[in-house]
Parts: C-alpha cells; sequence; structure tokens
C-alpha cells in the first residue's frame, strides 16, 4: 500500500458516495461484497486513462474524474446494461490534495447521476494513470451484441460527432475555433455524457450497438466484421454541430465526424420490424437518435455517399488525430 502516511482512502473515497441497497460491503476490506438478482447478468468493462497518452497534463482534475467514469459508462451502454458498480485503480505522482478535491468530485457527480457506486480500488505511487473497471446488470440474454446486424437494418447515431475531436486540435493550436464554440465543444471532450438511459431501452429493439469512443469509421468496422455485413452511409444525415459547420470546410466537418474519437455517442442497428418500437421509445428520450443509412449483406463494405455521389475520406491530414493513437485496439 503506498501513500501510507497519508489515509488517502478515508479521506477522499469512503464516506463521500451515496449507497446503494446491493451493496453488502464497499470500500474497505480486500474486496466488495455485492448482491447480484437472480435472472440477471453482469457485464463487466474496463478502460484506462494515462496521463500524456489519454489526456494532457493541463486537463482539470474534475474532468478526468468525469471521464475515466463516463468512458466505462458508455461501453456498458453500448451493451445494454444498467451502471451499478465501479472500482477504480489511481496511479498519482504524489498526494496534491487539490487535485484529489477535483478528482473525486468529478467522479462523484456522475457516479451519482448515474446512480452507481464506487464499491474498492487500489491506489498507487507513479506517473499519473487512472483506470476504472465498472459493472452493470441486465436481464439474462438481452446483452445488445456486435455480432446481430442483419442486411436491411437501419443504422443510427446519437448526438453530434467530431466535437471532441475538434476540441483537442483547437486545444493544440492545429485548428481555430471561435470562443464560443470552443467552450461547447471543450466540454464535450472534457464531460462526455454516456448514452446510459437510451442504451438499456435499446434491448430486445436493437440488433446490435457500439458506442463510437474511437471515431464513427472505425467503431462501425467492428459491428460490420462481427455481423459479417456491410453499410451504406448517407452523409447528408449525419448529426453534425454549429461548431464543425462553422469552423471547417464540408469536407474536414465529415472527416472529423467520421474519424476523431471521444465522442462517447452510440451506433447501432434497429430491424425493419422493431422500427415502430423504437421510433416510439426515443420519442420519449433526450437523445435523439439520428438514421444516417442501412446494413448491406456486403461483408464489411463500408459505402459513403453525399449527395447521392460516393465520397471519399480526404487522403490530406486534416488534423484530427487522436491526442495519441491508442496503443491497443478497443476492445
Ligand atoms: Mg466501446
Amino acid at each position: 500500500m503506498a501513500f501510507a502516511e497519508f489515509d488517502l482512502i478515508d479521506t477522499y473515497f469512503s464516506q463521500r458516495m451515496e449507497q446503494r441497497d446491493d451493496v453488502e460491503l464497499g470500500i474497505g476490506d480486500d474486496g466488495a461484497v455485492v448482491t447480484v438478482d437472480a435472472g440477471n447478468q453482469l457485464v463487466v468493462v474496463t478502460d484506462t486513462m494515462v496521463a500524456g497518452v489519454h489526456f494532457d497534463q493541463d486537463t482539470p482534475a474534475r474532468a478526468i474524474g468525469h471521464k475515466v467514469v463516463a468512458v466505462n459508462l458508455s461501453d456498458l451502454a453500448a451493451m445494454g446494461a444498467e451502471p451499478t458498480w465501479i472500482s477504480l485503480a489511481l496511479t498519482l505522482p504524489s498526494i496534491d490534495q487539490d487535485w484529489l478535491q477535483g478528482f473525486t468530485h468529478g467522479l462523484r457527480e456522475i457516479c451519482e447521476y448515474y446512480g452507481c457506486q464506487l464499491i474498492g480500488g487500489d491506489t498507487t505511487q507513479g506517473p499519473l494513470a487512472v483506470t476504472v473497471t465498472a459493472h452493470g446488470v441486465l436481464p439474462h440474454g438481452s446483452a445488445i451484441k456486435r455480432t446481430g446486424a442483419k442486411p436491411g437494418d437501419w443504422l443510427y447515431v446519437t448526438g453530434t460527432l467530431g466535437d471532441a475531436g475538434l476540441a483537442l486540435a483547437a486545444r493544440q493550436r492545429r485548428q481555430q475555433v471561435s470562443d464560443a464554440h470552443y467552450r461547447r465543444i471543450t466540454d464535450r471532450l472534457y464531460f462526455p455524457s454516456p448514452r446510459v438511459a437510451l442504451g438499456q431501452s435499446l434491448r430486445g429493439v436493437a440488433s446490435s450497438a457500439i458506442d463510437v469512443s474511437d471515431g464513427l469509421l472505425a467503431d462501425l468496422r467492428h459491428i460490420l466484421k462481427g455481423s459479417r455485413v456491410g453499410a451504406k452511409i448517407s452523409l447528408d444525415e449525419l448529426p453534425l454541430s454549429l461548431a464543425l459547420t462553422e469552423t471547417l470546410t464540408q469536407d474536414q466537418a465529415l472527416a472529423y465526424a467520421l474519424t476523431s474519437g471521444d465522442d462517447y455517442e452510440l451506433c447501432f442497428t434497429v430491424p425493419e420490424s422493431q422500427r415502430g418500437v423504437f421510433d416510439t421509445l426515443v420519442a420519449h428520450t433526450a437523445s435523439k437518435p439520428v438514421c444516417i443509412g442501412r446494413i448491406t449483406n456486403e461483408a464489411e463494405a463500408l459505402q459513403l455517399t453525399l449527395q447521392g455521389e460516393p465520397w471519399q475520406l480526404p487522403e490530406t491530414n486534416t488534423g484530427y488525430e487522436h491526442f495519441a493513437s491508442p496503443i491497443e485496439p478497443s476492445v
């Protein structure tokens, strides 16, 4: 146990979070004990964020606390799971009380908003890195997988795409953005909103789903590969924010929306037979998914059209790279 001289866990993590009824034993023993209802399945996801790789050194601590939970809840949302418990592995270069206050504030806010509880973890000394394992539950057999898309299914995305990528480019001075746009898109980079409620309501309705963390094209390809299908996308339907359309040329805006990461929106498919149910359920949700195309039977073939004409991603670097490329493919 590092930081023995200072009871970091008691001070920052033990008493401050809301308690769930299904947590029999949370922080304070060798392991947590939680009650899992019969008939449910547990979904477990893990994501790591490393300083200098996934966020730059001047990222606010509160944003790091928010985002490391958000990216995990986004994975749970893509599976259709209800978030329940998280564990945290925190590697810190030193004890910085201001940083810890900010970090736990961000972590606590998002946990309380989505009703999940921190039930354990570990703290060590070293270069700044945060890892969260999130657990979620869903009725047995109802998980939404990447392998269920069928030819003819409709393809949807939530929110707007490319905003976080543009914010990163602006922060790194690769792209000029007006102050008003900058504030809004920086919020999307630092405080992504995982589509938790929508993900759960897609159980039994969507045939496949994935969260958009590495860029729409990269993530959609996982569905196409897993389901052995292709897709046809009408780029005219792609949801773009004013920040993108007012800052960039059309080709640049599309390139950001299709390839920049960190959106944490959902991409999913809905069979024709479920479309009526789907339309009714999204009429009552805050996130308004947009239909951007259709699944085809041509395995792994992706056709992009703009105003009915084939469209290709510009070869030149338009500056939409990740802060640093992820080392491993997302799983
Ligand atoms: Mg994912």
